[in-house]
Protein backbone atom coordinates (compact mmCIF):
# COMPACT_ATOMS: atom_id res chain seq x y z
CA UNK A 1 0.00 0.00 0.00
CA UNK A 2 1.04 3.56 -0.71
CA UNK A 3 1.88 6.25 2.40
CA UNK A 4 3.06 8.93 0.63
CA UNK A 5 1.01 12.01 1.80
CA UNK A 6 -0.35 14.87 -0.32
CA UNK A 7 2.35 17.40 -0.87
CA UNK A 8 0.59 20.91 -0.40
CA UNK A 9 0.99 21.22 -4.60
CA UNK A 10 -0.49 18.00 -5.03
CA UNK A 11 -3.59 19.10 -3.00
CA UNK A 12 -3.81 22.85 -4.99
CA UNK A 13 -4.11 20.30 -7.91
CA UNK A 14 -6.58 18.29 -6.85
CA UNK A 15 -8.86 20.95 -5.45
CA UNK A 16 -8.00 22.61 -8.76
CA UNK A 17 -9.40 20.01 -10.56
CA UNK A 18 -12.46 19.96 -8.23
CA UNK A 19 -13.34 23.36 -8.64
CA UNK A 20 -12.74 23.09 -12.53
CA UNK A 21 -15.24 20.01 -12.70
CA UNK A 22 -17.79 22.16 -11.15
CA UNK A 23 -17.37 24.89 -13.55
CA UNK A 24 -17.39 22.60 -16.24
CA UNK A 25 -21.10 20.64 -14.77
CA UNK A 26 -22.21 23.97 -13.77
CA UNK A 27 -25.60 24.33 -11.91
CA UNK A 28 -28.08 21.31 -11.85
CA UNK A 29 -25.25 18.83 -11.74
CA UNK A 30 -26.94 17.11 -9.27
CA UNK A 31 -29.38 15.61 -10.91
CA UNK A 32 -29.02 11.56 -11.67
CA UNK A 33 -28.78 11.59 -15.28
CA UNK A 34 -24.89 11.59 -17.14
CA UNK A 35 -23.39 15.22 -17.50
CA UNK A 36 -21.44 16.39 -20.06
CA UNK A 37 -18.44 14.56 -21.04
CA UNK A 38 -20.04 11.08 -19.58
CA UNK A 39 -19.76 11.75 -16.01
CA UNK A 40 -22.16 11.08 -13.29
CA UNK A 41 -23.42 13.17 -11.11
CA UNK A 42 -22.65 12.54 -7.42
CA UNK A 43 -24.45 14.23 -4.07
CA UNK A 44 -21.10 14.40 -2.84
CA UNK A 45 -17.47 13.72 -3.45
CA UNK A 46 -14.90 13.35 -0.53
CA UNK A 47 -11.54 13.67 -2.05
CA UNK A 48 -7.66 13.83 -1.61
CA UNK A 49 -7.70 11.67 2.13
CA UNK A 50 -6.71 8.52 2.96
CA UNK A 51 -8.96 6.33 1.75
CA UNK A 52 -9.49 3.01 4.54
CA UNK A 53 -11.73 1.16 2.54
CA UNK A 54 -11.66 -2.16 4.53
CA UNK A 55 -13.05 -3.39 1.27
CA UNK A 56 -12.35 -7.31 0.42
CA UNK A 57 -9.03 -6.52 -0.44
CA UNK A 58 -8.22 -3.83 2.08
CA UNK A 59 -7.05 -1.81 0.00
CA UNK A 60 -5.53 1.76 0.76
CA UNK A 61 -5.99 4.34 -1.02
CA UNK A 62 -3.34 7.10 -0.31
CA UNK A 63 -4.51 9.38 -1.84
CA UNK A 64 -8.05 8.56 -2.36
CA UNK A 65 -11.54 9.51 -3.14
CA UNK A 66 -15.06 8.25 -3.19
CA UNK A 67 -18.65 9.51 -4.73
CA UNK A 68 -21.46 9.19 -3.40
CA UNK A 69 -24.85 9.18 -5.39
CA UNK A 70 -27.96 9.54 -2.91
CA UNK A 71 -28.06 6.50 -0.22
CA UNK A 72 -25.25 5.23 -2.03
CA UNK A 73 -21.14 4.89 -2.82
CA UNK A 74 -20.89 4.88 -6.36
CA UNK A 75 -17.50 5.33 -6.51
CA UNK A 76 -13.79 4.57 -5.06
CA UNK A 77 -10.72 5.42 -6.63
CA UNK A 78 -7.75 7.92 -6.85
CA UNK A 79 -8.92 11.16 -6.93
CA UNK A 80 -7.96 11.51 -10.25
CA UNK A 81 -10.10 8.45 -11.20
CA UNK A 82 -13.08 10.34 -9.24
CA UNK A 83 -12.99 13.66 -10.69
CA UNK A 84 -13.19 11.64 -14.27
CA UNK A 85 -16.08 10.08 -13.40
CA UNK A 86 -17.79 12.22 -11.03
CA UNK A 87 -19.83 15.36 -10.86
CA UNK A 88 -20.14 16.50 -7.80
CA UNK A 89 -22.88 18.75 -6.03
CA UNK A 90 -20.71 18.97 -2.82
CA UNK A 91 -17.19 18.20 -2.36
CA UNK A 92 -15.00 17.93 0.70
CA UNK A 93 -11.64 18.26 0.75
CA UNK A 94 -10.18 15.49 3.33
CA UNK A 95 -6.80 16.50 2.77
CA UNK A 96 -4.79 15.19 5.77
CA UNK A 97 -7.83 13.23 7.31
CA UNK A 98 -8.59 9.92 6.74
CA UNK A 99 -11.96 8.67 5.05
CA UNK A 100 -13.17 4.86 6.20
CA UNK A 101 -16.76 3.12 6.85
CA UNK A 102 -19.03 4.83 9.74
CA UNK A 103 -18.16 2.54 13.17
CA UNK A 104 -20.72 -0.26 13.84
CA UNK A 105 -21.52 -0.23 17.43
CA UNK A 106 -22.84 -3.60 17.97
CA UNK A 107 -24.13 -3.38 21.28
CA UNK A 108 -25.68 -0.59 23.67
CA UNK A 109 -28.29 0.57 25.37
CA UNK A 110 -28.25 4.04 24.53
CA UNK A 111 -30.76 5.78 27.27
CA UNK A 112 -28.38 4.45 29.70
CA UNK A 113 -25.86 7.39 29.10
CA UNK A 114 -28.50 9.30 31.86
CA UNK A 115 -26.94 6.82 34.05
CA UNK A 116 -23.13 7.46 33.21
CA UNK A 117 -20.98 7.37 35.91
CA UNK A 118 -23.80 6.02 38.25
CA UNK A 119 -22.44 2.88 40.66
CA UNK A 120 -19.19 2.57 39.76
CA UNK A 121 -17.00 0.26 40.59
CA UNK A 122 -19.16 -2.92 41.24
CA UNK A 123 -19.40 -6.53 39.81
CA UNK A 124 -22.63 -6.95 37.61
CA UNK A 125 -25.25 -8.37 39.46
CA UNK A 126 -24.27 -5.73 42.66
CA UNK A 127 -24.53 -3.02 39.74
CA UNK A 128 -27.31 -4.43 38.05
CA UNK A 129 -29.38 -4.91 41.52
CA UNK A 130 -28.66 -2.72 43.61
CA UNK A 131 -28.53 0.10 41.38
CA UNK A 132 -29.66 -0.05 37.45
CA UNK A 133 -32.76 -1.81 37.75
CA UNK A 134 -34.29 -0.08 40.82
CA UNK A 135 -33.16 3.03 38.96
CA UNK A 136 -34.60 1.82 35.97
CA UNK A 137 -37.79 1.21 37.52
CA UNK A 138 -38.36 4.59 38.79
CA UNK A 139 -37.28 6.46 35.95
CA UNK A 140 -37.58 4.86 32.66
CA UNK A 141 -40.37 6.15 30.59
CA UNK A 142 -41.00 7.35 27.25
CA UNK A 143 -39.53 10.78 27.40
CA UNK A 144 -36.06 9.60 29.77
CA UNK A 145 -35.75 7.14 26.82
CA UNK A 146 -36.50 9.74 24.02
CA UNK A 147 -34.09 12.36 25.87
CA UNK A 148 -31.46 9.55 26.57
CA UNK A 149 -31.29 8.43 23.25
CA UNK A 150 -31.10 11.85 21.70
CA UNK A 151 -27.99 12.33 24.08
CA UNK A 152 -26.48 9.22 22.86
CA UNK A 153 -26.78 10.11 19.54
CA UNK A 154 -25.65 13.30 19.72
CA UNK A 155 -22.10 11.17 21.49
CA UNK A 156 -22.43 8.60 19.12
CA UNK A 157 -22.85 11.30 15.81
CA UNK A 158 -19.62 13.58 17.31
CA UNK A 159 -17.79 10.13 17.80
CA UNK A 160 -18.11 8.07 13.85
CA UNK A 161 -20.78 5.55 15.19
CA UNK A 162 -23.00 5.76 12.36
CA UNK A 163 -25.35 2.42 13.22
CA UNK A 164 -25.92 1.19 16.40
CA UNK A 165 -27.55 -1.86 17.97
CA UNK A 166 -29.92 -0.76 21.13
CA UNK A 167 -31.32 -3.08 23.82
CA UNK A 168 -34.03 -1.22 25.80
CA UNK A 169 -37.54 -0.18 26.59
CA UNK A 170 -39.78 2.11 24.90
CA UNK A 171 -38.11 1.22 21.51
CA UNK A 172 -40.28 2.80 19.18
CA UNK A 173 -38.58 6.15 21.32
CA UNK A 174 -35.49 4.87 20.11
CA UNK A 175 -36.48 4.57 16.23
CA UNK A 176 -37.73 7.92 16.40
CA UNK A 177 -34.72 9.24 17.54
CA UNK A 178 -32.19 7.30 14.88
CA UNK A 179 -34.90 8.69 12.59
CA UNK A 180 -34.26 12.55 13.47
CA UNK A 181 -30.94 11.99 14.37
CA UNK A 182 -30.03 10.49 10.82
CA UNK A 183 -28.59 7.23 12.59
CA UNK A 184 -28.70 3.41 11.44
CA UNK A 185 -30.06 1.31 13.99
CA UNK A 186 -30.40 -2.29 15.06
CA UNK A 187 -33.35 -1.66 17.87
CA UNK A 188 -34.13 -4.23 20.22
CA UNK A 189 -37.04 -4.02 22.24
CA UNK A 190 -36.85 -5.76 25.57
CA UNK A 191 -38.38 -8.57 27.22
CA UNK A 192 -37.51 -9.47 30.74
CA UNK A 193 -39.50 -11.67 33.03
CA UNK A 194 -40.44 -9.27 35.81
CA UNK A 195 -42.67 -5.88 35.35
CA UNK A 196 -40.66 -3.02 34.01
CA UNK A 197 -41.68 0.37 32.79
CA UNK A 198 -43.01 -0.13 29.32
CA UNK A 199 -44.80 -3.74 30.12
CA UNK A 200 -45.78 -5.25 33.22
CA UNK A 201 -45.06 -8.78 31.57
CA UNK A 202 -43.25 -10.65 28.73
CA UNK A 203 -46.53 -11.19 26.68
CA UNK A 204 -47.01 -7.25 26.65
CA UNK A 205 -43.34 -6.68 25.85
CA UNK A 206 -43.97 -9.34 23.00
CA UNK A 207 -46.98 -7.42 21.69
CA UNK A 208 -44.92 -4.31 22.38
CA UNK A 209 -42.32 -5.50 20.21
CA UNK A 210 -44.75 -6.73 17.12
CA UNK A 211 -46.70 -3.66 17.07
CA UNK A 212 -42.97 -2.14 17.04
CA UNK A 213 -41.71 -4.40 14.21
CA UNK A 214 -45.03 -3.56 12.05
CA UNK A 215 -44.61 0.35 12.49
CA UNK A 216 -41.29 0.37 11.53
CA UNK A 217 -40.97 -2.68 8.91
CA UNK A 218 -38.94 -1.55 5.70
CA UNK A 219 -37.71 1.62 7.08
CA UNK A 220 -34.37 2.46 5.47
CA UNK A 221 -32.31 3.51 8.54
CA UNK A 222 -34.73 1.46 11.43
CA UNK A 223 -34.52 -2.18 11.91
CA UNK A 224 -36.74 -3.46 14.69
CA UNK A 225 -35.74 -6.40 16.49
CA UNK A 226 -36.92 -8.42 19.96
CA UNK A 227 -34.28 -8.65 22.67
CA UNK A 228 -35.37 -11.16 25.19
CA UNK A 229 -32.86 -9.90 27.74
CA UNK A 230 -30.77 -13.02 28.73
CA UNK A 231 -31.19 -16.69 29.24
CA UNK A 232 -31.39 -15.83 33.10
CA UNK A 233 -34.25 -13.13 33.48
CA UNK A 234 -36.46 -15.07 31.18
CA UNK A 235 -38.06 -18.55 31.19
CA UNK A 236 -37.86 -20.93 28.45
CA UNK A 237 -41.58 -20.12 27.56
CA UNK A 238 -40.54 -17.10 26.68
CA UNK A 239 -37.56 -17.74 25.24
CA UNK A 240 -39.23 -19.26 23.09
CA UNK A 241 -41.91 -17.08 22.72
CA UNK A 242 -39.05 -14.47 21.40
CA UNK A 243 -37.74 -16.56 19.08
CA UNK A 244 -40.78 -17.27 17.79
CA UNK A 245 -41.88 -13.86 17.13
CA UNK A 246 -38.25 -12.99 15.49
CA UNK A 247 -38.78 -16.14 13.20
CA UNK A 248 -42.47 -14.79 12.06
CA UNK A 249 -41.42 -11.25 11.67
CA UNK A 250 -37.85 -11.83 10.19
CA UNK A 251 -36.51 -9.89 12.12
CA UNK A 252 -33.09 -9.57 14.73
CA UNK A 253 -32.53 -11.30 18.45
CA UNK A 254 -30.47 -9.84 20.53
CA UNK A 255 -29.67 -11.48 23.80
CA UNK A 256 -27.21 -10.82 26.33
CA UNK A 257 -25.43 -14.46 26.33
CA UNK A 258 -22.72 -15.67 28.84
CA UNK A 259 -21.70 -12.26 30.06
CA UNK A 260 -20.26 -13.75 33.16
CA UNK A 261 -19.13 -16.81 34.89
CA UNK A 262 -22.04 -16.85 37.36
CA UNK A 263 -24.64 -16.85 34.32
CA UNK A 264 -22.50 -19.67 33.63
CA UNK A 265 -22.31 -21.72 37.00
CA UNK A 266 -25.63 -21.26 37.46
CA UNK A 267 -27.19 -22.13 34.34
CA UNK A 268 -25.21 -25.69 34.81
CA UNK A 269 -26.60 -25.93 38.44
CA UNK A 270 -30.30 -25.50 37.26
CA UNK A 271 -30.45 -27.15 34.17
CA UNK A 272 -27.20 -29.50 33.44
CA UNK A 273 -26.49 -27.08 30.05
CA UNK A 274 -24.09 -23.94 29.62
CA UNK A 275 -26.57 -21.30 28.52
CA UNK A 276 -25.49 -21.15 25.06
CA UNK A 277 -25.79 -24.98 25.04
CA UNK A 278 -29.44 -24.07 26.73
CA UNK A 279 -30.07 -21.27 24.18
CA UNK A 280 -29.83 -24.21 21.25
CA UNK A 281 -31.38 -26.72 23.28
CA UNK A 282 -34.60 -24.30 23.10
CA UNK A 283 -33.77 -24.01 19.42
CA UNK A 284 -33.38 -20.02 19.81
CA UNK A 285 -29.92 -19.49 18.24
CA UNK A 286 -29.69 -18.92 14.49
CA UNK A 287 -27.89 -16.87 12.07
CA UNK A 288 -31.17 -13.74 13.24
CA UNK A 289 -29.21 -14.21 16.98
CA UNK A 290 -26.64 -11.53 17.80
CA UNK A 291 -25.59 -12.84 21.37
CA UNK A 292 -23.70 -10.10 23.58
CA UNK A 293 -20.41 -9.88 25.44
CA UNK A 294 -20.23 -13.82 24.79
CA UNK A 295 -16.77 -13.93 27.51
CA UNK A 296 -17.45 -17.36 28.87
CA UNK A 297 -18.24 -19.77 25.57
CA UNK A 298 -16.73 -23.09 26.27
CA UNK A 299 -14.83 -24.45 22.32
CA UNK A 300 -17.81 -26.71 22.39
CA UNK A 301 -20.03 -23.81 22.96
CA UNK A 302 -18.35 -21.64 19.94
CA UNK A 303 -18.83 -24.61 17.72
CA UNK A 304 -22.60 -23.98 18.43
CA UNK A 305 -22.71 -20.34 17.73
CA UNK A 306 -20.68 -21.75 14.39
CA UNK A 307 -22.89 -23.98 13.64
CA UNK A 308 -26.09 -21.59 14.24
CA UNK A 309 -24.28 -18.84 12.24
CA UNK A 310 -25.07 -16.51 15.00
CA UNK A 311 -23.29 -13.23 15.63
CA UNK A 312 -21.49 -12.28 19.00
CA UNK A 313 -21.11 -8.82 19.87
CA UNK A 314 -17.53 -7.93 22.21
CA UNK A 315 -17.58 -5.30 24.53
CA UNK A 316 -13.68 -5.63 26.43
CA UNK A 317 -14.76 -2.04 28.19
CA UNK A 318 -17.71 -3.30 29.45
CA UNK A 319 -16.41 -6.52 30.58
CA UNK A 320 -13.46 -4.87 32.35
CA UNK A 321 -15.23 -2.32 34.40
CA UNK A 322 -16.99 -4.88 35.48
CA UNK A 323 -14.51 -7.41 35.52
CA UNK A 324 -16.82 -9.71 33.64
CA UNK A 325 -14.24 -11.74 32.42
CA UNK A 326 -12.01 -11.58 28.55
CA UNK A 327 -13.93 -13.09 25.50
CA UNK A 328 -12.10 -15.57 23.34
CA UNK A 329 -11.67 -13.65 20.48
CA UNK A 330 -9.25 -15.47 18.60
CA UNK A 331 -11.75 -18.40 18.77
CA UNK A 332 -14.76 -17.33 17.50
CA UNK A 333 -12.59 -15.27 14.72
CA UNK A 334 -10.98 -18.73 14.21
CA UNK A 335 -14.81 -20.26 14.33
CA UNK A 336 -15.69 -18.19 11.73
CA UNK A 337 -18.03 -16.10 14.15
CA UNK A 338 -18.65 -12.78 13.35
CA UNK A 339 -17.51 -10.75 15.71
CA UNK A 340 -18.89 -7.40 16.51
CA UNK A 341 -17.44 -4.58 18.90
CA UNK A 342 -19.37 -2.70 21.09
CA UNK A 343 -19.48 -0.29 24.18
CA UNK A 344 -22.21 -1.72 26.20
CA UNK A 345 -24.12 1.10 27.78
CA UNK A 346 -22.29 3.98 29.40
CA UNK A 347 -23.42 2.92 32.77
CA UNK A 348 -20.89 0.30 32.75
CA UNK A 349 -18.28 1.67 30.19
CA UNK A 350 -18.70 4.61 30.50
CA UNK A 351 -19.08 6.27 27.40
CA UNK A 352 -19.87 5.23 23.62
CA UNK A 353 -16.53 6.17 21.69
CA UNK A 354 -15.63 2.87 19.90
CA UNK A 355 -12.69 4.38 19.39
CA UNK A 356 -11.74 3.83 22.74
CA UNK A 357 -13.19 0.39 21.97
CA UNK A 358 -10.94 -0.37 19.11
CA UNK A 359 -7.83 0.51 21.34
CA UNK A 360 -9.26 -1.59 24.63
CA UNK A 361 -10.23 -4.50 22.47
CA UNK A 362 -6.93 -4.82 21.02
CA UNK A 363 -4.54 -4.04 24.21
CA UNK A 364 -7.35 -6.55 26.53
CA UNK A 365 -6.26 -9.51 24.45
CA UNK A 366 -2.89 -9.01 24.14
CA UNK A 367 -1.99 -8.68 27.75
CA UNK A 368 -4.70 -11.58 28.78
CA UNK A 369 -3.21 -13.67 26.35
CA UNK A 370 0.34 -11.97 26.78
CA UNK A 371 1.01 -12.46 23.09
CA UNK A 372 1.19 -8.65 21.49
CA UNK A 373 0.55 -10.28 17.75
CA UNK A 374 -2.86 -11.53 19.61
CA UNK A 375 -6.33 -9.07 18.22
CA UNK A 376 -4.25 -6.70 15.30
CA UNK A 377 -5.27 -3.44 14.81
CA UNK A 378 -6.25 -4.48 11.35
CA UNK A 379 -8.82 -7.34 13.09
CA UNK A 380 -10.08 -4.65 15.58
CA UNK A 381 -10.64 -2.08 12.66
CA UNK A 382 -12.75 -5.05 10.94
CA UNK A 383 -14.89 -5.63 14.09
CA UNK A 384 -15.72 -2.30 14.21
CA UNK A 385 -16.64 -2.07 10.63
CA UNK A 386 -17.16 -5.53 8.50
CA UNK A 387 -17.35 -8.11 10.79
CA UNK A 388 -19.78 -5.68 12.95
CA UNK A 389 -22.07 -5.44 9.78
CA UNK A 390 -21.90 -9.33 9.19
CA UNK A 391 -22.84 -9.87 13.01
CA UNK A 392 -25.90 -8.05 12.48
CA UNK A 393 -26.79 -9.38 8.87
CA UNK A 394 -25.68 -6.22 7.44
CA UNK A 395 -22.66 -7.03 5.65
CA UNK A 396 -23.87 -6.61 2.39
CA UNK A 397 -25.20 -3.03 2.78
CA UNK A 398 -22.44 -1.50 5.65
CA UNK A 399 -18.97 -1.95 7.00
CA UNK A 400 -17.03 -1.06 3.74
CA UNK A 401 -16.37 1.74 1.38
CA UNK A 402 -17.63 0.06 -1.72
CA UNK A 403 -19.72 0.62 -4.81
CA UNK A 404 -23.15 -0.25 -4.15
CA UNK A 405 -22.95 -0.26 -0.26
CA UNK A 406 -24.72 2.52 1.93
CA UNK A 407 -22.68 5.70 2.36
CA UNK A 408 -21.73 5.08 6.00
CA UNK A 409 -18.69 7.22 5.94
CA UNK A 410 -16.53 9.03 8.20
CA UNK A 411 -13.52 11.37 8.38
CA UNK A 412 -10.71 11.60 10.55
CA UNK A 413 -8.66 14.34 11.20
CA UNK A 414 -5.23 13.18 11.31
CA UNK A 415 -3.82 16.56 11.13
CA UNK A 416 -3.69 17.06 15.21
CA UNK A 417 -0.54 16.93 17.14
CA UNK A 418 -1.56 13.14 18.83
CA UNK A 419 -1.99 12.26 14.69
CA UNK A 420 1.28 12.77 13.90
CA UNK A 421 3.39 11.94 12.02
CA UNK A 422 0.84 8.94 10.18
CA UNK A 423 3.11 5.95 8.95
CA UNK A 424 0.06 3.02 9.03
CA UNK A 425 -3.67 4.46 8.84
CA UNK A 426 -5.11 1.59 10.37
CA UNK A 427 -2.53 1.85 13.52
CA UNK A 428 -3.31 5.03 13.79
CA UNK A 429 -7.07 4.89 13.93
CA UNK A 430 -7.19 1.84 16.32
CA UNK A 431 -4.07 3.16 18.29
CA UNK A 432 -4.35 6.95 18.65
CA UNK A 433 -7.38 8.57 17.11
CA UNK A 434 -10.35 9.27 19.41
CA UNK A 435 -14.00 9.95 18.73
CA UNK A 436 -13.38 13.53 19.12
CA UNK A 437 -10.83 13.32 16.02
CA UNK A 438 -13.88 12.60 13.42
CA UNK A 439 -14.23 15.69 11.78
CA UNK A 440 -17.57 14.09 9.82
CA UNK A 441 -20.14 11.69 9.81
CA UNK A 442 -22.33 10.66 7.05
CA UNK A 443 -25.30 7.82 7.39
CA UNK A 444 -27.26 6.55 4.21
CA UNK A 445 -25.16 9.45 2.47
CA UNK A 446 -26.76 12.22 4.92
CA UNK A 447 -23.65 14.47 6.24
CA UNK A 448 -25.33 14.21 9.73
CA UNK A 449 -22.10 16.24 11.21
CA UNK A 450 -19.61 18.21 9.71
CA UNK A 451 -16.37 19.95 11.14
CA UNK A 452 -17.96 19.50 14.85
CA UNK A 453 -21.14 20.13 14.28
CA UNK A 454 -24.18 18.33 14.30
CA UNK A 455 -26.75 19.36 12.16
CA UNK A 456 -29.58 17.05 12.86
CA UNK A 457 -29.78 17.55 16.22
CA UNK A 458 -30.50 20.67 18.67
CA UNK A 459 -27.51 20.38 20.38
CA UNK A 460 -28.08 23.07 23.63
CA UNK A 461 -31.54 21.26 23.91
CA UNK A 462 -30.87 18.04 23.92
CA UNK A 463 -28.02 18.65 26.59
CA UNK A 464 -30.95 20.62 28.71
CA UNK A 465 -33.09 17.98 28.29
CA UNK A 466 -30.57 15.78 29.54
CA UNK A 467 -29.81 17.91 32.71
CA UNK A 468 -33.67 17.37 33.45
CA UNK A 469 -33.41 13.80 33.21
CA UNK A 470 -30.38 14.06 35.94
CA UNK A 471 -32.22 15.67 38.23
CA UNK A 472 -35.38 12.41 37.68
CA UNK A 473 -32.34 10.15 38.33
CA UNK A 474 -31.18 11.61 41.35
CA UNK A 475 -34.06 11.50 43.05
CA UNK A 476 -34.42 7.81 42.69
CA UNK A 477 -31.75 7.03 43.76
CA UNK A 478 -31.76 4.83 47.08
CA UNK A 479 -30.51 7.54 50.11
ZN1 LIG B 1 -25.75 -4.88 27.73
Amino acid sequence: MSLRRLTPSVARALRLLVITALAVAGPGASSARPTGQGRQAASIVITGGTVVTVDDQRRILAPGAIAIAGTDIVGVGTPEEIAARFVASETIDATGQVVMPGLVNTHTHAAMVLFRGLGNDLNLQDWLTKYIFPAEGKTVAADFVRAGTRLAALEMILGGTTTFVDMYYFEEEVAKVAREAGLRGVLGQTVIQFPVGDAKTPEEALARTRAFATAFRGDPLVTPAVAPHSMYTLSAETLQAADRLARELRIPLLIHLEETKTERDDSLKAHGLTPTAYLSKLGVLGPHVLGAHGVWLGPDDIATAARAGMGISHNPESNMKLASGTAPVAAYVAAGVPLGLGTDGAASNNDLDMFEAMRQAAFLQKVVRNDPTAAPASLVLEMATRRGAAAIGMADRIGQLTPGRRADVIIVDTRAPHLQPMFDPVAQVVYAAKGSDVRTTIVNGRVLMHDRVVRTLPSGEVLAEAAKMAERVKAALPR
